[in-house]
């Protein structure tokens, strides 16, 4: 049995999560953090019914956190604080949370040399294999304009989403290193840039297109998430493999995936 903590364990994905890891026969639901529903049941908390283990302040984790795996959905801020804990406590990591400034990646690096990690802004299976069809597309397409246009729902703090940041960072390791724009207004022809749009609103799960635009002709490649259990379905897969890595160190889902 992998035991496995969740931290943001009464998030919309941390919930998932809770469900997913009760549900399966390989894992067992070790410890659920929050910093809100403190107390309550995590299983109760996720709909899944009483399980008998409670939702911990995440005050308290650097005291008490104790699983082989740590799964964190919560805030950038939050995450690089529990990555700090696990990687002292030797715990591995499935870090699914987005938002992470350049500082914040290097506390994250640092605090990986001690200990596995799987961090990745999408967990989707799909989103992976998206990434790759970019990555094609792109090395034939050098002289088209591209533009990303990625939509979520109305209550998802950062912008634009990890997800849409990775793509153009895939871009720009075939166009050398490209302007990244955030959305137009006033005069503004377009230069040697890409231009990155964020729609809000709703309860919309995580759409994402890559537009490459030549003159009488365009190709657009589009990933949409339909449920969040894509995301917790590719997370699950990640904890299982990560249970079996030794090497401290960042992965990615290509590792999972073997992509
Ligand atoms: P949410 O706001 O519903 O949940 C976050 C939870 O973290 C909340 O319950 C909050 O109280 C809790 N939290 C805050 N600080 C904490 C701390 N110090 N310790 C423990 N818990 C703490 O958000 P969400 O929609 O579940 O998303 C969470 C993160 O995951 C976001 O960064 C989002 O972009 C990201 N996300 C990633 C993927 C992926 O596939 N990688 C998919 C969906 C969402």
């Amino acid at each position: 049995m992998i035991r496995v903590a969740v931290a943001g364990a009464a998030g919309r994905m941390g919930r998932l999560i809770v469900q997913n890891v009760v549900q399966d026969e390989e894992l067992e639901l070790a410890q659920a953090f929050d910093v809100r529903e403190i107390g309550k049941d995590a299983g109760e908390i996720a709909g899944v019914g009483r399980i008998g283990v409670p939702i911990t302040d995440a005050k308290e984790m650097e005291k008490v956190l104790d699983a082989d795996v740590l799964v964190d959905f919560t805030t950038a801020e939050a995450a690089v604080e529990n990555i700090r804990i696990a990687s002292q406590k030797g715990v591995k990591l499935v870090v699914g949370t987005t938002g992470f400034t350049e500082e914040h990646w290097k506390k994250i690096e640092e605090y990986c040399k001690n200990v596995p990690a799987v961090i990745s802004p999408n967990f989707s299976v799909g989103v992976n294999i998206f990434w790759k069809l970019v990555e094609f597309a792109v090395q034939f397409l050098k002289d088209y304009d591209i533009e990303i246009l990625e939509m979520h729902h109305r209550f998802k703090k950062d912008a634009p989403s990890g997800t849409a940041l990775k793509a153009a960072e895939i871009i720009k390791k075939y166009l050398g290193d490209k302007k990244l724009v955030f959305g137009r207004e006033g005069v503004c022809p377009r230069g040697d840039e890409i231009g990155v749009f964020a729609i809000r609103g709703g309860d919309i799960v995580g759409e994402h297109t890559v537009f490459f635009i030549g003159m009488g002709e365009r190709i657009e490649i589009t990933h949409r998430a339909l449920s969040r259990q894509a995301f917790a379905s590719g997370a699950i897969k990640a904890v299982k493999w990560i249970a079996k890595v030794d090497k401290p160190g960042i992965y990615g889902m290509n590792d999972v995936l073997g992509l």
